[in-house]
């Protein structure tokens, strides 16, 4: 866990207060130095994106071309 600072004193006297935060990469920290809680991206999400793009991208294009065929007749 190195890297994480407070976001408002930028101490590096922090502690991981706990293990998740409002979204599932983040985790809740506290500053002992101000005393204010914040949010990191976890270590260990770094390399896993919330959303795996492989997945979004194709859907995303499906979704476009899907309202597209909707709006279109039926040909073949
Ligand atoms: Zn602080």
């Amino acid at each position: 866990m190195a890297g994480v600072t407070c976001p408002f004193c930028d101490s590096a006297q922090v502690e991981r207060v706990a293990q998740w935060g409002g979204q599932i990469i983040t985790a809740q920290w506290r500053c002992t130095a101000c005393n204010s809680y914040f949010e990191a991206v976890r270590d260990d999400y770094n390399d896993t994106p919330a959303s795996t793009p492989s997945a979004s991208e194709p859907s995303t294009g499906a979704a476009a071309s899907g309202r597209q065929n909707a709006n279109r007749p039926e040909a073949a």
